[in-house]
């Protein structure tokens, strides 16, 4: 009877919100009746509707523009129109994006048109790097093939290689059975990346909670809520752990590759991991794309680890708007307090500047990105258009 009371007061408390669930939770549901009066409409806000202004006072610093002219190592603009790369160009000005690089790329023709566009229209202010087609990829010998057409599209002027999520999760051989991202017949196309001294940027995994439960104890539960297939359940996705082994173990067959694993590798809620990485990996780098809002949580960690490892880190973005950059210039140049993110989905805390010294700084906007992209050095040096 008591249980049955219980079941029906949950159906209720699911329909009006996860907040209330939540408080409930936490032992706070005897306040929430009389709080819940006080409210404009006479209930408890979902989490959604909760969004209370902060009232701390503290210096507020909101840079428009990077304190040095930068790379943005991680962007993505598919076939770009000629008015588009002009558009780009006049934003980039505007924030000191001296140059972007476009991931998507592809292969082949579309990737020369791509190049013809950006490069061939702004030499100094555009880099390229192409994609895999996994067309061809059930037929004897795709490794070797696909190693060789990279070879071309380097010849056409993309000057790295860059691996899309899909790669160790939904790219699948016909019989259905898993590509591993240390698949060895993939072996000739990190070795003919490090031949041709390109970087690959690759996307392993995704954040871990996406590969845990879709409860009211994840932290993305948003984002999982708002794209549900973003969530990788066990039925369908190897566990995150999984993963992350092939990777490494890829990472540890080609030591002579430049690996940039995309989005701080994933450790960013763990830095000491992902410190371990660097350690046993000297070929392995990383970007901050859309991961910023993990070390804009730990502040005094995000600071000591740049500080540390202020050679293996690159700027990058990710989605590209030319609005978004400012968090990232705010969080890395000033050490300006509890200030909101950009994309609630990503994080429903507020974020902290870490603010890096003016050589790591440096480092990170763009010395990394000189020393392993082939080309980029001397676009850099010849600046302007
Ligand atoms: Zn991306």
């Amino acid at each position: 009877m008591k249980l049955r009371r219980v079941s029906a007061c949950l159906v209720v408390l699911a329909a009006s919100g996860v907040a209330l669930f939540a408080l409930m939770e936490t032992g706070l549901f005897a306040l929430a009746p009389a709080q819940a009066q006080s409210n404009a409409n006479g209930r408890v806000p979902t989490i959604e509707e909760y969004q209370p202004n902060s009232t701390l006072v503290t210096p507020e610093h909101k840079p428009e523009r990077a304190r040095y002219p930068f790379v943005d190592i991680h962007s993505h603009h598919w076939n770009p129109t000629a008015q588009h790369v002009d558009e780009l160009v006049k934003e980039m000005d505007s924030i000191n994006l001296r140059v972007l690089v476009n991931l998507s790329g592809g292969t082949g023709e579309s990737l020369k048109k791509t190049l013809a566009v950006m490069r061939g229209r702004y030499p100094n202010r555009f880099v390229v790097f192409a994609n895999l087609s996994y067309d061809d990829l059930n037929t004897p010998g795709y490794g070797k093939r696909a190693a060789e057409r990279l070879e071309q599209d380097v010849r056409n002027g993309a000057q790295g290689l860059k691996i899309f999520k899909n790669y160790g999760m939904d790219l699948k051989y016909a019989n259905g059975e898993r590509v591993h991202v240390d698949d060895p017949e993939f072996d000739p196309v990190w070795e003919k990346c490090a031949e041709l001294k390109i970087p690959v940027l690759i996307h392993i995994a995704e954040p871990s909670a996406f590969f845990d439960s879709w409860d009211y104890h994840n932290e993305r539960w948003e984002e999982m809520r708002e794209f549900p297939q973003r969530a990788r359940p066990p039925s369908r996705y190897p566990p995150f752990e999984t993963l992350v082994a092939e990777r490494d173990s890829m990472f540890a067959k080609h030591p002579r590759t430049n690996f940039i694993a995309a989005h701080l590798a994933f450790h960013g809620n763990d830095l000491a991991r992902l410190g371990k990485l660097f350690d046993s990996h000297p070929n392995v780098y990383v970007d901050i794309a859309a991961v910023l809002a993990e070390l804009g949580r730990q502040p005094y960690s995000a600071h000591d680890f740049l500080v540390k490892y202020q050679d293996r880190v690159l700027m990058g973005k990710d989605i590209y708007d030319v609005n978004e950059y400012r968090w990232y210039f705010r969080a890395l140049e000033t050490r300006d307090e509890y200030f909101e993110y950009y994309r609630k989905r990503h994080a429903f805390w507020r974020i902290y500047g870490f603010q890096v010294p003016d050589e790591v700084l440096k480092k990170i906007y763009y010395e990394n990105a000189l020393k392993l992209v082939p080309g980029l050095e001397k676009q850099w040096r010849a600046g302007g258009n």
